[in-house]
């Protein structure tokens, strides 16, 4: 390889990272500028479906995640009023995957494991502190512009990719389009020590509610027995501060669980929830992966695993592209297989697991919890429910693509 030869990515969240590792393990020299002084520990992703735990054990991830992480091989379907509606068991894929479960961890406990394999390997170099303003593409190459905490600085690489998240700065400077739109409501996410098995919920449960929906996760925290993460819809005209504050979380656990409290609440944050994808994933010398190439609502836990699947697949083949043994075009297929993915498979899925959380009809709602059951009493329609829903499809998809 060129002396000079290098990918640079803006980024350096789980999605950046997990590139530059699979880049660096192909011998490929690779930078990562990452705006933030370290790692982010804020509270986003925490579900890890099977294919995901598919693609990072080869890569040595998967094992000290499954160490500290929950195993989750059943979850529920739930209405408020009605109660349980199907216990969805991931059994029934054994034969799919040998990881038939959701995994449980936060994405804050993701990043340190794949910065250490990274500082371990010589091609490899994570910037923290600087941040990515700008690029210029030449004909055999790239220069990007960043501010590092010694100010202004220009660094040459062969290829950029925008793991920058939603916001992605790449993304805008190359002049890609982010389309889709907005949901008009908020989500709150709250976390709780209470015990919610106690109340016959199982560690994941998605709960339907014409007014508020719940999905409710118990995540590893610092260790057992963990904290239950519950997140909602807010009312549009709803204040931030008002979300945030303490009555607001009492009053929704209280409704939530039936009345009681107090409870002891250790995390309450809220954001805005979007459905975009970018019009194109590689312009030139530019490639988008993770969040600033697509984003979802989180019911179903789609984001951050349709981040890793990108990075795995875009890591694999930039590596063959700089080690010369497959031409540039090869990276049009990563835009054709990880885009048709997102567009068919998370976009589609998530959209349609908030819709059924929400319906008001009770007709309807009934239609939907009957068809629901016949499905789970059915182990052949059952299994193929779960293939979606754990995203086994929407990888066998994207690499049913040529
Ligand atoms: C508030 C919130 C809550 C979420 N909750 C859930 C959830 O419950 N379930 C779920 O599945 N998903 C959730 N997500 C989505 C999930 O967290 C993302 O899919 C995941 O973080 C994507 O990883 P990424 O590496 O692509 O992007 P990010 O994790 O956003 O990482 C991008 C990195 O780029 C850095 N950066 C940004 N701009 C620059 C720049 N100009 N130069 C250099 N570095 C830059 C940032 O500092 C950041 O470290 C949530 C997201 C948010 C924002």
């Amino acid at each position: 390889m060129h002396r000079n030869m290098r990918v640079i990515i803006a980024g350096g969240g789980p999605v950046g990272l997990i590139v530059a590792l699979v880049l660096a393990r192909n011998e490929v020299p690779v930078t990562v500028l990452e705006a933030e002084p370290g790692l982010t520990h804020d509270l986003r992703a925490g579900t890890f479906h099977p294919p995901t735990l598919e693609l990072l054990a080869p890569l040595g991830i998967t094992a000290p995640m499954l160490e500290s992480g929950i195993r989750v091989p059943r979850w529920q379907w739930r209405d408020r009023t009605a109660g349980l509606i199907v216990e969805w068991d991931l059994g029934l894929i054994a034969g799919d995957t040998p990881y038939p479960y959701r995994l449980h961890l936060e994405q804050h406990r993701l990043t340190p494991i794949v910065l250490s394999m990274l500082r371990a390997l010589p091609h490899a170099e994570v910037r923290f502190g600087t941040r990515f303003d700008g690029f210029r593409e030449h004909a055999d190459g790239i220069r990007v512009e960043a501010t590092g905490t010694h100010g202004p600085e220009a660094i040459d690489g062969t290829w950029l990719v925008g793991a920058d998240g939603g916001r992605s700065s790449v993304r805008k400077a190359a002049g890609i389009e982010f389309e889709g739109f907005t949901w008009p409501e908020r989500f709150s996410v709250i976390s709780t020590t209470c015990d919610l098995a106690r109340y016959g919920y199982a560690d994941n449960a998605y709960v339907a509610d014409p007014d508020q929906w719940v999905a409710v996760f118990r995540m590893p925290d610092a260790g057992p027995p963990g904290l239950w993460r519950m997140t909602s819809p807010v009312a549009e005209a709803a204040s931030e501060s008002d979300v945030l504050s303490e009555g607001y979380a009492q009053d929704l656990l209280a409704r939530f669980l039936g009345g009681g409290g107090p409870f002891a609440v250790t995390h309450k944050s809220i954001y805005s929830v979007h459905q975009r994808v970018a019009r194109a994933f590689r312009r030139g010398r530019v490639l988008l992966a993770g969040d600033a190439a697509h984003v979802n609502n989180p019911l179903g836990g789609f984001g951050l695993n349709s981040g890793i699947h990108d990075a795995v697949n875009l890591g694999e083949k930039l590596a063959r592209v700089m080690r010369g043994e497959a031409g540039a075009d090869l990276l049009d297929l990563y835009e054709r297989q990880r885009r048709t993915a997102n567009l068919e498979y998370v976009q589609e899925i998530s959209i349609r697991n908030k819709q059924n959380l929400e319906v008001r009809d009770p007709a309807e709602k009934a239609r939907r919890a009957a068809q629901l059951r016949a499905v789970a009493a059915d182990a052949r329609a059952a299994r193929d429910y779960l293939l979606n829903s754990s995203m086994i499809n929407s990888i066998r998809r994207a690499n049913a693509i040529a």
